[in-house]
């Protein structure tokens, strides 16, 4: 299934989106332990998302966890690195950035990481990301 997300959404636009989408899915708020942004659980098939964060890190975090819902990746433990993690995160970036908007941002901005992920309304994370995902797969 396609996640019905486009890059300018807001968090209150995709958690909307959502319902129509993946009815069985719940998405809530919660105070998350340590440095936590989201979570994913696979058992209950619940995305918990921290209180306490921006609504732009709310964004990122919640396409992030949407990612390891639709590969099933269970992260009730916070995510574990590795392979899986690292195709999570490319994935992520790709929902959450428009290449257009990117290279436009990216010549107004002089390359600053973090004037493009203010632009963009994402997290650096997201940009370096993004980054690393069109140095992989674009050959110049
Ligand atoms: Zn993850």
């Amino acid at each position: 299934m396609t996640l019905p997300l486009s890059p300018r959404m807001s968090y209150g636009q995709m958690r909307m989106a959502l319902y129509d989408v993946a009815p069985d899915l719940h998405v809530a708020s919660a105070w998350l332990p340590g440095k936590l942004d989201g979570i994913y659980c696979l058992a209950t098939n619940t995305v918990l998302i921290d209180r306490r964060i921006t609504y732009t890190r709310k964004r990122c975090a919640l396409v992030h966890e949407l990612v390891h819902w639709q590969h099933g990746d269970d992260t009730s433990n916070g995510c574990r690195g590795g392979k899986l993690e690292q195709r999570c995160r490319h994935e992520t970036a790709i929902l959450l950035i428009n290449p257009a908007e990117y290279a436009l941002a990216e010549r107004m901005y002089d390359g600053n990481p973090y004037q493009i992920a203010a632009e963009l309304n994402v997290t650096i994370q997201i940009i370096q990301d993004y980054r690393q995902w069109l140095h992989d797969n674009v050959t110049v």
